[in-house]
């Protein structure tokens, strides 16, 4: 405890001192983090492989060349992002210049989640660097390389009170939750989230929350079969279900339900062959505790494809189950593994309705060619973002905020987003000396006087 507040004192020394805050320091760390990022790439797929048998190309592309795409844009856009916003003044104002100012909040915390280690760590991070913040680091305690070796490399480049990692688990976590940062960046599970805002409220420490949550994929009528049965098992399957937008469960229309599951049979046999308990593209169940929960899912309806396991290495083939209601332990909680429930429906209300009665989802996504459906979806529906014909996209690009609503997380970054995460938008007045309207003074004297 001592030794955390020691820690955060320095930092906030450290920040006091003001040198995080030019365009040039900021520049230079983005581009340090950039060269390290590279250097350690060897290291990083090794420990991601050993972690959650991540195949290189999904730990390129998933983690270490979003990170690389993120600072290149984070670069390309910095000085435009810092300078002050010039804005009207009111004739109240008559005389003054209106700005805003990006401030960085301070010290943040950036606690990361153990499905993309590597990427949840330090996607954060650039937006916390862009904005001039100095930051503390909490991996995953669930995936041991890849933290360890984040805390290897960031000790590397940088100053521990510019940016430290502190690893631990959920003690260590709660310790750093009483210390007095000036923002909290959180990434992890709903219940975590409320735990993380509660402590944050206690101090009133500003928060983003980036959790989780069931995320629909409705297939309607009309949508193009084979592609949807393609990018729905894409995004599912991806790192083996274990992703915070992965589709949870399959909403599909009955008429079209036979056709779009045998596309998902060929489809998956396509991705990962006969047997993708033995496929080095698919990923596995990171600890034995997720294992047995996801275990016990498979007793769950029917298991229409899948359902083979392997306890030893904690891996489970690609899994879509039928005759599923919303009773079911499936359906109770956030699945976070490579079980696709399928639902179905006839009537697309049916659906609204069904999705609004739950907490709102942090993705959806909806497969049909029909646009006036797919406008009635987005605008009648509340979650966090998504895709019409696609999953997961919508995360993939710098130019779209990605963040929950209500239960599934509170702001966004990527992209400009991140800078702003981290940012306080400060509102300055720069009053005029030459003259002066006397009017807004109180006076003993009755009626208005001009000077
Ligand atoms: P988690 O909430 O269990 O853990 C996240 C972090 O919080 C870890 O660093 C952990 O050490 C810490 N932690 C755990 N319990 C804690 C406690 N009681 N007090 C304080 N800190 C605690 O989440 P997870 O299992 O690592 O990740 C899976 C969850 O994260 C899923 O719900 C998923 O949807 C969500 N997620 C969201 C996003 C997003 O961007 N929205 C991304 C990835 C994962």
């Amino acid at each position: 405890m001592d030794m955390l507040h020691e820690l955060l004192n320095r930092h906030k020394q450290y920040f006091f001192t003001g040198e995080t805050k030019s365009y040039e320091f900021r520049k230079k760390q983005l581009e340090t983090l950039r060269e390290v990022i590279k250097e350690y790439e060897p290291e990083v797929l090794v420990a991601l492989k050993e972690d959650l048998h991540k195949s290189e190309w999904e730990a390129y592309t998933t983690e270490i060349g979003f990170l690389l795409e993120e600072i290149k844009f984070t670069l390309k856009h910095l000085k435009e992002w810092m300078s002050p916003e010039k804005v009207k003044s009111p004739i109240t104002h008559l005389g003054s210049k209106s700005m805003i100012h990006q401030e960085p909040y301070g010290v943040t915390l950036i606690i990361a989640p153990w499905n993309y280690p590597f990427q949840l760590q330090l996607a954060p991070l650039v937006g916390a660097i862009a904005a001039g913040n100095c930051a503390v680091l909490k991996p995953s305690e669930l995936t041991p390389a890849v933290s360890a070796v984040i805390s290897k490399m960031i000790r590397e480049v940088f100053p521990d009170e510019y940016v430290s990692v502190v690893q631990g688990g959920v003690e260590t976590s709660t310790e750093l939750l009483k210390q007095p940062f000036d923002h909290i960046f959180f990434t992890g599970s709903v219940p975590v989230g409320k735990i993380v805002m509660e402590a944050a409220a206690k101090q009133l420490i500003p928060v983003t929350l980036e959790l989780g949550g069931k995320s629909p994929a409705i297939v309607d009528q009309d949508a193009n079969l084979k592609l949807a049965a393609k990018r729905i098992l894409w995004g599912k399957f991806t790192n083996a279900g274990q992703t915070c937008v992965a589709p949870d469960y399959l909403y599909v229309h009955s008429d079209v339900k036979l056709e779009l599951l045998q596309h998902m049979s060929e489809a998956l046999l396509e991705f990962y062959g006969e047997d993708p308990l033995l496929s080095d593209k698919y990923s596995h169940i990171v600890s034995d505790k997720h294992f047995e929960r996801l275990k016990s899912f498979l007793t769950n309806g029917d298991v229409l494809i899948g359902g083979q396991h392997k306890e030893s290495e904690r891996v489970i083939s690609p899994t879509i189950i039928d005759n599923i209601s919303w009773d079911d332990p499936v359906m109770q909680e956030e699945i976070f593994g490579p079980i696709l429930p399928v639902l179905e429906f006839t009537d697309l209300n049916q659906v609204v309705d069904e999705v609004r009665r739950r907490p709102k989802p942090l993705a959806l996504y909806f497969f049909s060619e029909s646009e006036e459906k797919q406008d009635m979806i987005t605008s009648s529906l509340s979650f966090g973002g998504g895709c019409m014909n696609d999953t997961l996209m919508h995360i993939v690009t710098p130019h779209l905020p990605f963040g929950g609503v209500g239960s599934s997380g509170t702001g966004s970054y990527h992209g400009k987003s991140s800078f702003e995460a981290f940012s306080h938008r400060k509102s300055i007045v720069k009053q005029t000396t030459n003259f002066d309207f006397s009017f807004r003074y109180p006076s003993a004297k009755n009626g208005l006087k001009m000077i």
